[in-house]
This record gives C-alpha cells, sequence and structure tokens, in this order.
C-alpha cells in the first residue's frame, strides 16, 4: 500500500522502521501479519487501505512499554484510574492508543480507537474495529486449535469471525481461571449472544 500520508505524515516505510525499533522481533513479524490479514480483510469489506494498513500497523505499537510507562500515562492524560487496577494486557491497547497519538503523531480516532479496542472488543465496533480485532487473531504466524476455522469464517463473514473469536477467547481464559475484563463480557453479550 502506497501512503498519501492522510493518517500518519511519513511513508508506511517510515512507520514500519518505527515499530521494529519498538517491538522484538517475534512480535514486529506479527504485526506484519496482522497488517497482511487487515489489508485482505479490508479488500473484501470495502475498508480504505491505507487507514486498515496504519490501524494494523500501530496496534501493539505500546506492548513492550513499561508498566511505570503506562501508569504515567493514565495520570498524564487523565484516563479512567480504574486503568491502574488492570495489567498490560488491557493498557497496551486503551493506554497504548495516546502513546500513538505522543510518539507517531496519529490522531485519527477511528485508528486510536481500533487499537483501544483491539483486545477486548466493544459492544459497538466500526468495520475498521472489526477488521484489526479479527486480523490480530487469525494472521498468518498464530497458530492454535480454532484458527483454520477462523481464517475461513473471516474470509466469509466479518461479523461471524467476529463473534467466532470473541466466543473462543472468553472459553479459552475462563478455562484458565484468568479475570474477565468486565468489557470483554459486554463485548461477548452483544455479538455472540445478540444475534
Ligand atoms: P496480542 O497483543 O497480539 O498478544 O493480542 P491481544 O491484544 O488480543 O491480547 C493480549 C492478551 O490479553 C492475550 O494474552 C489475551 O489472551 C489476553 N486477554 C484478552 N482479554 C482478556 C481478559 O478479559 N482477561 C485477561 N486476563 N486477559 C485477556
Ligand atoms: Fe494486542
Ligand atoms: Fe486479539
Ligand atoms: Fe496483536
Amino acid at each position: 500500500v502506497a501512503y498519501n500520508k492522510h493518517y500518519y505524515a511519513g511513508s508506511r516505510q517510515e512507520l514500519v522502521a518505527k515499530i521494529a525499533a519498538e517491538l522484538s522481533d517475534f512480535r514486529f513479524r506479527h504485526v506484519l501479519g496482522v497488517e497482511k490479514a487487515a489489508l485482505e480483510l479490508a479488500q473484501n469489506n470495502g475498508v480504505d487501505l491505507e487507514l486498515a494498513s496504519v490501524a494494523a500497523l500501530v496496534h501493539d505499537y505500546a506492548k513492550e512499554k513499561s508498566d511505570q510507562e503506562f501508569l504515567a500515562m493514565i495520570d498524564a492524560c487523565q484516563l479512567d484510574p480504574d486503568l491502574k487496577n488492570w495489567s498490560n494486557f488491557i493498557w497496551h491497547g486503551v493506554v497504548g492508543a495516546e502513546i500513538i497519538r505522543q510518539e507517531l503523531g496519529i490522531e485519527d480516532e477511528a485508528i486510536l480507537n481500533a487499537v483501544r479496542r483491539h483486545t477486548v472488543g466493544a459492544v459497538n465496533m466500526t468495520r475498521l474495529d472489526q477488521i484489526v480485532y479479527v486480523a490480530d487473531y487469525i494472521e498468518e504466524n498464530r497458530d492454535f486449535p480454532g484458527v483454520k476455522t477462523a481464517r475461513a469464517i473471516a474470509k466469509n463473514d466479518l461479523k461471524e469471525a467476529v463473534a467466532f473469536e470473541t466466543s473462543h477467547t472468553l472459553a479459552h481464559l475462563i478455562a484458565n481461571e484468568k479475570t474477565i475484563y468486565p468489557a470483554a463480557i459486554s463485548t461477548y453479550n452483544a455479538w455472540v449472544c445478540g444475534r
């Protein structure tokens, strides 16, 4: 995808270099896989390719920041103080969006919302939100039971893929006795039960 600088002030190559500098090789590969999957989904679902590329490339930009950096950002941006009771899994999206705004100069709210919603989803998700959420789950480097089914569903029906991912992620978290972030339950009720 060639960038027309609608969302990021530089070229795709410049954005990729900034992201590579922030992430381990393993996570950087994941991010490129998410971009590839997101572009396919964008093509199939009538979403702007530059928008999908930028959102996918930045979605885990903050994932390797320290807890202290997230906690400081929650204060600096006056985000909901309840966020402090959680951890990296929720911070890297919700607080990460503010870090992306500050460090990459990306101000587009559609992109920042897709980052905020990429881990636990939301009751209302735009097509871009759905694309980043699903691409994160099905990208080519992912390997877990059910990923092939998820990929097949995503080829045909983006909303159905959101439902499949939401249902299976929640089941996996419960099977492992993980704390469920409340918004993840709202996503489940809306996307899995609300059909
Ligand atoms: P990644 O950043 O590409 O690894 O993927 P995600 O941002 O989608 O998820 C990050 C981590 O958060 C994964 O290990 C998920 O299993 C985990 N996660 C997602 N939702 C919840 C939740 O409600 N509770 C807990 N404890 N973990 C969650
Ligand atoms: Fe993530
Ligand atoms: Fe995910
Ligand atoms: Fe990811």
